[in-house]
């Protein structure tokens, strides 16, 4: 039996990894020169830089991929705990680190910014009770189908369906739950973990800081890439064949079976075809005789990001991986970014993975990735908005650290939504697929599987479960339990 791969993402290279390791003869096309997708790398002289994802969380599912291919303890991927999550700088000069331990977090919460330890400590545990509740059905099983609604877990679900906080928004649920107006903040930022409004997204994400705070934060030994670099490997140890720079043009079917894959103008046979690629873009391309229901194109993208690369001189002890500078109105961000545009005051994120991979930079410097989430590419002037962003970074910078940054770029790139959309071939940029800015998109998201044509299957971040490297790897397991073995 031979399947065949779209895309070289994340959810690409799991699925790639559970079919042969069932044994399935596996190829995978990747459009691009180089494999990972939207988890990739960049190296300028010296410096390297994770270009894509940097918080990593439930490492147990990449663990979980050695384990299906049988390889022992000592081949598997490396990566450790953070002892401090995120540094938190505020306008007001407050800081506050997140540490992993939720006691300690809440005890310095309480220290600094006058939030009761309880309110975080009852908060957490909260998260977690709906983790428990829901995360079975909503990020490991085929869902929405009528076998999962009559499910025991659907069932337990309806019992508890105000545990589930879907009709409030996540912002009242944490404005209920915190006194100070720094800790809502924090936590409503759980919302652009899937590039959502944390004043339209449902209460139900605040699922998120489970992973983050009672799970925990991780961070693999050689840097993120390494997630899809010891995927690739252990991919091409099982067989695996790898086609890069080779594009599909063409998912071919006929009498509503799969027949095979077009890529590079040659026409190929396959028993099973998974398109890792997103469906906005690979419906009117690969299969323009299937459209795409207006039922899951409705909704709108995800946020996208404007990232800046900056090999920079010098250490700055005051920062530490993940650093997040947040902006004096975190409403009104939300507010300009839903108009298309970008605020003036953005929260800032600076997160220097040479603090943790000393290798990343030369001694004596560090590599910033300094991120704003931004709207999708809807074709706005993105030379200006760059410009802009800079500027008001590079401000804020000098303002909140009492760094001068700009004389300390030493080496820059950028990447902004088009680039993202022109490199993975994402659509508008987005960087989650569809957003979760109301309460029925868990619900709206495209199956798994085609429902019109047998053998296809889909896997990533624009497809159930969404985005996010643990939902995509989440979306490969469905996958491959939807296939059967040979
Ligand atoms: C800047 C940024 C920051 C992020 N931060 C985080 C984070 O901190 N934590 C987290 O968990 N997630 C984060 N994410 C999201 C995460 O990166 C994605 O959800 C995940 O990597 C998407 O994986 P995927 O399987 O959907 O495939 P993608 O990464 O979307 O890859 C799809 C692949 O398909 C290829 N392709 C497209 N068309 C074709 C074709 N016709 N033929 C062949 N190949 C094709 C593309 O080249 C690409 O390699 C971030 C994303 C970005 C961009």
């Amino acid at each position: 039996m031979k399947a065949a791969i779209i895309g070289s993402g994340v959810g690409g290279l799991a699925t790639a990894i559970r079919l042969a390791a069932k044994g399935y003869r596996v190829t995978v096309f990747e459009q691009s020169e180089r494999i990972g997708g939207k988890l990739n790398e960049l190296r300028m002289g010296d410096f390297r830089f994770d270009t894509g994802p940097s918080l990593f969380t439930l490492p147990n599912l990449v663990d979980e991929l050695f384990d299906v291919a049988g390889e022992g303890k000592s081949n598997a991927f490396e990566y450790k705990q953070l002892e401090n999550v995120t540094r938190y700088f505020y306008p007001n000069g407050k800081v506050l680190n997140s540490w992993a331990d939720p006691k300690r977090f809440a005890h310095e919460a309480e220290i600094v910014l006058g939030e009761p330890a309880t309110n975080i400590e009852n908060y957490l545990n909260e998260c977690e009770e709906l983790y428990n509740l829901t995360a079975n059905m909503f990020m490991f099983s085929p869902f929405p189908t009528w076998e999962g609604f009559k499910s025991e877990e659907a069932k337990k679900i309806g019992l508890n369906l105000k545990k589930l906080k879907a009709f409030e928004t996540m912002h009242k649920v944490n404005k209920r739950s915190f006194k100070q107006k720094e800790t809502i903040q924090l936590f409503n930022r759980f919302a652009t973990y899937n590039g959502s409004n944390p004043y339209k997204a449902p209460g139900t994400l605040t699922i998120i800081p489970h992973l983050e705070h009672n799970i925990g934060a991780y961070f693999p030994k050689k840097g993120m890439y390494s997630i899809a670099l010891s995927m690739f490997e252990l991919a091409q140890k099982l067989g695996v064949k790898f086609h890069l720079n080779c594009p599909v043009q063409r998912i071919e079917y006929n009498n509503g079976k799969v027949a095979g894959i077009k890529a590079n103008g040659i026409a190929d046979s396959y028993d099973i075809v998974v398109n890792n690629t997103d469906i906005f873009t690979a419906y009117p391309s690969q299969m323009p005789d299937s459209k795409l229901s207006w039922f899951y194109k409705r909704h709108e993208p995800s946020s996208s990001a404007l990232i800046f690369y900056w090999g920079v001189k010098g250490t700055h002890p005051q920062l530490d991986v993940h650093n997040i500078l947040f902006s004096n109105n975190y409403a009104k961000e939300f507010e300009i970014l839903g108009r298309k545009g970008i605020t003036n005051d953005p929260t800032v994120y600076v997160f220097i993975s040479s603090k943790a991979v000393t290798s990343d930079a030369p001694e004596g410097h560090e590599n910033w990735f300094v991120m704003v989430n931004v709207p999708p590419d809807y074709g706005q002037d993105w030379k200006e908005l760059t410009a802009q962003a800079k500027t008001n970074i590079i401000t804020k910078i000098k303002r909140e650290l009492n760094i001068d940054i700009e004389p300390k770029i030493l080496t820059e790139e950028i990447l902004s939504p088009p680039l993202i959309e022109q490199k993975t071939g994402s659509y508008r940029g987005a960087l989650y697929g569809i957003s979760s800015n109301n309460r029925f998109a868990a619900f709206s998201r495209h199956p798994n599987r085609s429902k019109s044509i047998k053998g296809l299957y889909f896997v990533g971040g624009s497809v159930h479960p969404g985005g996010g490297i643990p939902l995509c790897l989440a979306s490969a397991k469905i996958v491959d339990n939807m296939i059967k073995p040979i």
